[in-house]
């Protein structure tokens, strides 16, 4: 037995009927289903970077959300797929909720190793399937590739150098520089990674402001393009960390500088219970702001 009713290509489903098409688990992006002997595949655009499109092949990335993936359960029914008999079936999710079908995909080529970071910014190992359509009507959505976000971000930091020449004061310089990043390509992969305040639970991207960890002026090219340079705060946790009135130890915990009174703390929403969760390169980033607390 195969599917419980075709689908048509491009047919946008909820989860109750695609679990009812293929009668498969309601969860997980790789999702095997022994009663309708397919495997159905979802690329979550609401949540993956590392997924590519190059000439209409799709490079998948398998199963396992941390350490190395191992080539095993739906990773290696996926990878035998040209041979086993499973149906590989491919939706996309561009909004919450919204599952948009593709049509059924074949291997294009041989499963290969990466290398990739993964929730908690640690390298590690990745299975990649290269995947086509096997529709010739049906097409993936192109994706942005890291690469791609990374020549963005340096076309903008080329302009955002400009303000260096400019015959204005260097506070106002620095004032310039720091809006232009918060609002900018910068902002927009730190709220890829989580869109949140890292301090307090502020969620609304129009108020939360990027910032680079170790200062613009004092970082290296290399440093001004690292998103783990980053850091996503709401405007008042933003302008304590700018001014150095507030810092983090190296195991993301607040320091709070002195000269904060305690009605000001309250108003401020600090406290000495707070901490930011932030990965290991973010943290190492840390070391220079935190001896600087006035
Ligand atoms: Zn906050």
């Amino acid at each position: 037995m195969t599917m419980t009713r075709s689908l048509a290509i491009n047919e946008v489903v909820n989860n109750q009927q695609l679990c009812e098409v293929f009668l498969c688990a309601p969860q997980g992006g790789m999702r095997k289903s022994n009663r309708t002997n397919t495997l159905t595949l979802i690329s979550d655009k609401t949540k993956l970077y590392d997924d590519k499109v190059v000439d209409d092949i799709y490079h998948y990335t398998g199963m396992g959300q941390s350490g190395d993936q191992k080539m095993s359960g739906q990773n290696l029914t996926l990878a035998e797929s040209d041979s086993n008999g499973v149906e590989i079936h491919f939706f996309e999710v561009m909004k919450q909720r919204e599952y948009t079908y593709r049509g059924q995909v074949e291997l294009a080529g041989e499963p290969y190793q990466d290398q990739q970071k993964d929730q908690d910014g640690r390298k590690r190992h990745v299975w990649i399937f290269p995947l086509s359509l096997i529709d010739s009507k049906a097409k993936f959505t192109k994706l942005p590739s890291a690469t791609d976000d990374k020549q963005e971000l340096q076309e903008e930091f080329k302009e955002i150098q400009q303000v260096e020449n400019l015959s204005i004061s260097q506070t106002e310089k620095e004032r310039l520089i720091k809006s232009r990043i918060g609002q900018g390509k910068f902002k927009k992969l730190l709220i890829k990674r989580e869109c949140k305040c890292a301090l307090c639970g502020v969620t609304d991207s129009r108020v939360l402001i990027a910032s680079h960890i170790k200062p613009w002026s004092a970082s290296t090219n290399e440093e001004r393009l690292d998103v783990n340079n980053g850091l996503l705060l709401c405007p008042n946790h933003d302008a304590l960390f700018d001014k150095h009135l507030i810092s983090f130890n190296l195991d993301g915990k607040i320091v709070i500088s002195q000269s904060l009174d305690e009605i000001d703390r309250v108003f401020l929403n600090i406290n000495d219970g707070l901490r930011v969760k932030l990965n290991e390169e973010q943290l190492s980033y840390m070391e220079g702001h935190n001896q600087n607390l006035i």
